[in-house]
């Protein structure tokens, strides 16, 4: 069986993992360098960023793949010795104006987590802005690195003499079997291949290439600022009125980020930047003491509710789809990878496809 691979972001890569290990034959391409896009872009929280506003749609796939995740991360280190650093350094509420529905929901999906009061959180994280009043603390959420995690799959996916990995090579059409002829897809360069399936994960390019499903994915850019501390010295990620703060192990912290429609133009602005170093002052002030080294874009691939498409796209036989993540890319990518390869295998999928699967248009 051969099959082609679109994208080579975290979930092109993580279906062409799933599918190479089912010995399948793979070509996996991306118009540009791999995995340089949304899935580098990233912060790693493996987490939905208030988990409890989520459809179940969305907490189903996040809370099977954040189980799947410590695997995945030693699966790598052991293969190509490219540590990804899942590290479970916790994620604090700050002042979440439905800490009640956090509490019930962390009960229903036995997630550990705990009310902390005004005195604690002074306690626990010093260097908060004193008009932190409560919060809510995820002990088991995790971070990932995302680039190292990139870096890792490319790597363990060369190891595969079945998989074929072209970087700068563009798909401009595809097409459903038809007849006799199996799906195939044309690149830039004119060439036509044939394969057995097709499997879009084209991140927030999804819809330009899948024009005739009318697929709503749309981009939305994220900016995100990088400080650089002493290790250790922020204890836990920490996400408040929507922005968040994710401390490395290394003292590099991650602010993000900004939700911003503006096409497919994944430039930064000064505007962002403003407006993300006052956002380090709200959750941090220490932080602003030196100013950033670093300040990045990328694309999200937005989606209604975050819900991804995963499943056949409609009227194209032979054609997949795997994109639609949104703002949960990277948490949700372990488990839609082992979904989207279920469905195309023809395997009892692991969790019920319905809610992800793509309509026919009107
Ligand atoms: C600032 C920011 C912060 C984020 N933080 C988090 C977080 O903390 N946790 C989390 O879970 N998620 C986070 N996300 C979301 C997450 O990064 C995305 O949902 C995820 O990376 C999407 O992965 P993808 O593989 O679908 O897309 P991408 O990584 O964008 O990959 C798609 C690939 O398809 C390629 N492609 C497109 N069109 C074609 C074509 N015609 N031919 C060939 N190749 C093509 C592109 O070049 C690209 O490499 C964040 C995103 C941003 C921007």
């Amino acid at each position: 069986m051969r099959i082609v691979v679109v994208g080579a972001g975290i979930n092109g890569l993580l279906t062409a993992r799933e599918l190479a290990q089912a010995n399948v034959e793979i070509m996996l391409c991306d118009q540009g360098d791999l995995a340089q896009q949304a899935s580098w872009a990233g912060g790693g929280i493996v987490s939905p960023l208030y988990p409890w506003r989520y459809a179940p749609a969305v907490t189903a796939l996040s809370r099977w793949a954040q189980a799947a995740y410590p695997n995945l991360q030693r699966e790598l280190y052991d293969s190509v010795g490219i540590d990804s650093e899942l590290l479970t350094s916790g994620l604090l509420f700050v002042n979440p104006d439905d800490a009640r529905d956090a509490m019930v929901w962390a009960q229903a999906n036995h997630a550990r987590v705990e009310r902390v009061d005004h005195a604690h959180l002074r306690d626990r994280w010093p260097g908060l802005a004193h008009d932190a009043d409560t919060g809510v603390f995820f002990p088991d959420i995790a971070q990932i690195r995302n680039p190292r995690l990139l870096k890792a799959l490319i790597a363990d996916l060369t190891r595969h003499s079945h998989v074929q990995l072209r970087p700068q090579t563009a798909v401009i059409a595809i097409a459903g079997a038809r007849g006799h002829a199996s799906a195939s897809v044309t690149l830039a360069s004119g060439e036509r291949i044939e394969a057995d399936a097709i499997v879009v994960c084209a991140g927030a390019w999804t819809a330009k290439l899948l024009a005739r499903s009318a697929l709503p994915i749309r981009p939305v850019r994220g900016q995100m600022l990088q400080y650089q501390v002493a290790p250790g010295s922020i204890p836990s990620m920490i996400l408040r009125d929507g922005h968040y703060l994710i401390p490395r192990q290394d003292g590099l912290v991650l602010c993000g980020s900004t939700l911003e429609e503006t096409g497919f133009d994944d430039r930064t602005t000064a505007q962002a930047r403003e407006q993300l170093e006052a956002v380090a002052a709200t959750l941090w002030p220490g932080l602003t003491a030196q100013p950033p080294v670093r300040h990045w874009a990328g694309l999200r691939p937005g989606s209604p509710n975050g819900i991804p498409y995963i499943g056949a796209v409609p009227e194209q036989p032979g054609v997949w789809v795997n994109a639609g993540q949104y703002r949960n890319g990277l948490v949700l990518a372990p488990a839609s990878a082992a979904l989207i390869s279920d469905l195309v295998l023809s395997r009892q999928p692991r969790l019920d496809p319905t809610a992800y699967a793509p309509l026919a248009p009107d």
